[in-house]
């Protein structure tokens, strides 16, 4: 037979337990593949030991369980690491575990290789897309983390734009949410979209999740110049989206807003923001612009990002400063571009 075999890793639970049907198996065996394959990592049939010698050899006749190459990764002196991965066709991601104030740690990953949005201060648009990750390729940026730190909450804020690749992403979130396998609570993972309504829409539909918006601007033309998807979807269109996201009762939606020089840091600025968010539950992420190599677009001053924030926090708003994190290894928002282009001879040196 050529029929090539089965990676269990894009199936979804209940795909993996119609799998199984069709091998004669019962419904249990599902939960315990699960906890192989997610709770402890295990991409080895042989070695799951709970399963009949012969279950195991018909698994692996039909099935594989993949993983990453783990190429690279870079350690930043506040405690962030990067890392590289390479995907089975030698496309290149990257994934970054951010420790946080508290001792726990989010791992940021990627949904995409490349991205389509093209925002023009994001460098990760900068090679266009090249393709979308399947649901394998999303949830082992998890499992290979894992194998190595413990991932408590995880952001969808990596290379690429998830809902522009969103059956493989609802997938990956049902994966994620497996209570024999990873078991994330939906509280503990967030999605950021640039803003494809109609997606964000069918996400509210289909999956729980919090929901982040790279808003970045208060007025369309602004945004029309910033994040071209707004063109086809304008702020009137994306708020009235966020007015309907299904919010359980202490939930927020987050914006994201990347404070640029004179260009959306101004106090007019903060004030339409609070406009263009009253009547939304609502949290404000500022990101200090980080200012990479072939961009005009500037970091503001420091006074001028307090000024802004203290401007929200007295008319009520949730409004935190994202000290953006692993700067130095170029790990921070809108940095990740995925391509190694000196990586080939810094490969075995910089294994950590
Ligand atoms: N496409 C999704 C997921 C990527 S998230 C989205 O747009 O939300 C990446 C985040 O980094 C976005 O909030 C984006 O606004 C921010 N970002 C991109 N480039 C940046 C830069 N140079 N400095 C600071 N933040 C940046």
């Amino acid at each position: 037979m050529t029929e090539s075999k089965v990676d269990l890793k894009n199936l979804t639970p209940e795909e993996l337990t119609d799998f199984l049907r069709g091998m004669g198996k019962e419904t249990y065996r599902t939960s315990q593949l699960l906890g192989w394959i997610y709770r402890r990592g295990v991409t080895d049939f042989s070695k799951m030991t709970n399963l009949a010698q012969s279950f195991r050899q018909e698994l692996q006749q039909r099935a594989t369980v993949s993983s990453l190459i783990e190429e690279k990764v870079e350690l930043s002196r506040d405690g962030t690491r990067k890392f590289l991965f390479r995907l089975a066709d030698g496309k290149f991601i990257e994934s970054v575990l951010i420790p946080m104030e508290t001792g726990r740690n989010t791992l940021c990953i990627s949904t995409q290789v490349g991205c389509a949005m093209q925002c023009s201060f994001c460098l990760t648009g900068t090679f266009g897309l090249e393709r979308n990750l399947e649901v394998a390729e999303i949830v082992n940026q998890v499992s290979e983390v894992r194998n190595k730190f413990p991932v408590d909450n995880i952001v969808m804020m990596g290379m690429g734009e998830p809902l522009h690749n969103l059956d493989n992403v609802v997938n990956a979130l049902n994966i994620l949410y497996a209570e024999a396998g990873f078991n994330y609570s939906p509280r503990k993972i967030t999605l950021s979209t640039a803003g494809l309504v109609p997606a964000i829409i069918d996400l509210g539909k289909r999956v729980k999740v919090n929901l982040a918006i790279s808003l970045n601007a208060t007025t369309n033309e602004l945004r029309d110049q910033l994040m071209p998807i707004n063109r086809r979807y304008n702020l009137e269109t994306l708020m009235a989206a966020c007015r309907s996201y299904p919010l359980d009762s202490r939930q927020r939606i987050t914006f994201e807003y990347i404070l640029i020089r004179d260009l959306n840091d101004r106090l007019a600025d903060a004030k339409r923001l609070v406009q263009l968010l009253r009547g939304i539950k609502a949290k404000v992420n500022l990101i200090p612009y980080n200012e990479h190599e072939g961009s005009n677009f500037k970091t503001p001053e420091r006074a001028t990002v307090e000024a802004f924030q203290s401007y929200l926090l007295k008319r009520n708003l949730v409004a935190i400063r994202r000290a953006s994190k692993g700067v130095d290894i170029s790990a921070a928002c809108g940095q990740l571009k995925g391509k190694s282009i000196h990586d080939a001879n810094s490969l075995a040196s910089s294994r950590l």
